[in-house]
């Protein structure tokens, strides 16, 4: 029997108490349920009293002391569920999970002590029927007190929802869009256990979590027995999981970076015999059991602190699988232990009593992991530090350098102040002088090359006077004929007296012109004749055909190879033989060279060169002048040079 209601005395660690350092022990509440209707029908008695607000006396069975169990909370049947949602410290592992803890809470006891009721209150009433705002279990009180926290957060959240249940050693998700099948529960370095495929839901409203819990409660197997009408067939496990944008980027739900709620209500443990299962019933029972059984064995062996450090056999079952870090990991705890107030139920309290018990001396570690975003800060900060420092010691030298520079005179302070834009200033002025200078230079080399070209004309005149003084010099040549050059329109050159009146002539000797029009009468009067058989070279002159000798025909032996080298070495030696001294050449370049031919300066000399020619020239022709006044004159009709 409960002596009296101790529901609202908050537990001694409160609200605001973070985890309690390295190692933070299971927090466990219990709740006495009321005695039901039908206990009362039957004339079961009370085998329970609360004795002031975290201790339960239990009166055995059969006579002798009290067995007191000590508690973080007593909540006998007198309290509401508000109460019970005030007083269990649930709110703390909310403010936890708003800081990035991994937190549970799970209800734990025997079938029909109220666990579903004490989280998610009475079953509901029918499809889509929720569960009275009243009489919502801890779950609802929850979500309603995180969602208006979360609001007057400042930061914003993401929230998340996941909802499976355990049933018959299988994982089923209890908001997947089609029906639930089996999922497989992996394990990595970073999440522990985790299940594969499981459908996460975001929302952003109480109803919106509200309406997931009822397709989960809705969906959820459960069946009825002797002690229970609406008895859960498996373990349910509803997790919140809270994201903090502080933590930028947000971390995705299960990324072990961001908080977790998690709500289990676990199947109740069952005596086969008391129940009446039979059939599929008694398989549910005893994969319940089995599971409640592997849960113990690991809370044993996590109180044991010599085995504490050795293997803890968490793979034996789903549960404790994703159980074990609420267990024995980094995150923090909360037992609701559920009894019955039943003197026919008191075997199984003091089962599940001293179950509790001993589950409140199991510590975990919690630790509110870290995301590599959440690092930085830290990392930030020293490479800030860093670069501040470096700062100032990059400050402090330029400082002193400045102090050094002031110190120097003159133009050690002109050097020390030139910087990179004096020397471009200085490379911009060499560089428009030497552009005035290259434009110097063009404007000199065209000058010369006019020069030049006017040396070459009066080089050319002479040269053609030069020829034409030789031929009247010779005696016995008869008139000249009429020039073919004077009877087309022609150059300049043609006015001068011609040289030759050979037919064959194809181009004038000077002007190189094609004299089109033209008949050679006599064409056995070749210049080679005049000048004798020897040429100054010690070449045949006769070997050499003449610039105007007839054109030969294809294949001829005697046909000249370059006409025009024949053509300037007939001029040189006429010159030659004119002057009596070595004439300097005037024709232009020629491909074949003889040898000790003088370099050529039409388009190649210089006008040094052409000058000495020019000068040569005069001189050739000034004494060709003066040969021809002491010779007779020539015979009538002879024509003279112009
Ligand atoms: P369990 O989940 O532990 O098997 P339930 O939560 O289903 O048990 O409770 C069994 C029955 O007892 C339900 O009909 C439920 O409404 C009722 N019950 C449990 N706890 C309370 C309570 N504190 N106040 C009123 N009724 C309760
Ligand atoms: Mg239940």
């Amino acid at each position: 029997m409960v002596n009296s209601p101790c529901c609202h005395r908050d537990p001694e660690w409160s609200l605001e108490q973070g985890p309690e350092g390295p190692e933070t022990p299971i927090q466990v509440v219990l709740r006495v349920r009321p005695m039901s209707a039908a206990e009362l029908r039957r004339g079961e008695q009370s085998a329970l009293h609360c004795s002031g607000s975290r201790t339960l006396q239990v009166s055995p069975p059969g006579g002798g002391p009290d067995v007191a169990f000590r508690f973080g909370a007593v909540l006998d049947g007198a309290c509401t569920q508000e109460d019970v949602f005030r007083a269990c410290g649930v709110r703390r592992l909310g403010e936890l999970a708003l800081r990035g803890f991994s937190c549970t809470v799970f209800t734990f006891g025997q079938t029909g002590s109220g666990k579903t009721y004490t989280l998610t209150g009475p079953s509901p009433q029918g499809e889509g029927v929720p569960v009275p705002p009243s009489r919502g279990g801890i779950m609802q009180r929850t979500f309603a007190w995180l969602l208006d926290r979360v609001q007057h957060l400042g930061t914003p959240v993401t929230l998340h929802a996941s909802y499976l249940e355990i049933y018959n050693e299988q994982v089923r998700d209890l908001l997947s869009l089609g029906s639930p099948r089996p999922l497989p529960v992996r394990w990595n370095k970073t999440r522990g256990f985790y299940v594969e495929q499981l459908r996460v839901v975001e929302f952003g409203s109480l109803g919106a979590l509200m309406e997931l819990l009822q397709m989960g409660l809705s969906r959820r197997r459960s069946s009825a027995h002797t002690l229970n009408q609406a008895s859960s067939r498996s373990h349910a496990l509803l997790t919140l999981y809270i994201s903090r944008q502080t933590q930028m980027p947000p971390v995705d739900p299960g990324d072990p970076a961001g908080g977790k709620l998690c709500f289990v209500d676990l199947a109740g443990s069952e005596k086969v015999a008391a129940t009446g299962s039979r059939g599929d019933l008694m398989l549910e029972a005893n994969s319940i059991n089995r599971s409640l059984l592997a849960l113990g064995h690991c809370i044993s062996l996590l109180l044991d602190p010599q085995r504490k450090q050795s293997h803890i056999p968490f793979r034996d079952s789903k549960l404790t699988k994703l159980l074990a870090d609420s267990l024995g990991g980094r995150g923090v705890t909360l037992m609701v232990a559920c009894v019955s107030p039943s003197a026919q139920c008191l075997p199984e309290t003091l089962s599940t009593l001293r179950y509790a018990s001993r589950a409140q001396r199991v510590t975990t570690r919690p630790q509110a992991p870290k995301s590599p975003m959440a690092k930085q800060p830290q990392h930030l900060e020293t490479k800030i530090l860093q670069l501040q420092e470096e700062n100032h010691l990059l400050r402090s030298r330029l400082s002193q350098m400045n102090l050094k520079v002031s110190g120097l005179s003159g133009p050690r302070v002109a050097w020390a102040q030139r910087n990179l834009y004096g020397m471009l200033q200085e490379f911009m002025l060499e560089n428009e002088r030497l552009r005035k200078e290259k434009s110097q230079l063009q404007s000199s080399w065209d000058l010369a090359r006019d020069e030049q070209r006017v040396l070459a004309q009066q080089v050319h005149e002479l040269e053609r006077r030069l020829l034409s003084a030789c031929y009247l010099h010779q005696p016995g040549l008869g008139p000249a004929p009429p020039c073919p050059c004077v009877m087309v329109p022609a150059p300049s050159c043609h006015a001068l007296p011609p040289l030759c009146s050979c037919p064959c002539f194809r181009l004038c000797p000077l002007c190189r012109a094609p004299p089109a029009h033209w008949a050679c009468t006599r064409r056995e009067l070749q210049l080679p004749q005049v000048f004798g058989s020897k040429a100054p070279d010690g070449m045949t002159l006769s070997a050499r055909p003449p610039p105007w000798a007839p054109p030969c025909s294809p294949g001829s032996a005697k046909c000249p190879r370059e006409r025009s080298h024949s053509d300037w070495t007939q001029t040189r030696v006429l010159a030659e033989m004119l002057t009596e001294e070595e004439v300097v050449p005037s024709a232009p370049p020629l491909p074949v060279a003889p040898p000790n031919t003088s370099p050529v300066l039409r388009g190649g000399g210089t006008v040094p060169n052409l000058a000495r020619r020019l000068e040569a020239l005069r001189d050739q022709i000034g004494s060709s002048l003066r040969r021809r006044q002491n010779l007779p004159p020539h015979s009538e009709g002879s024509r003279s040079p112009s």
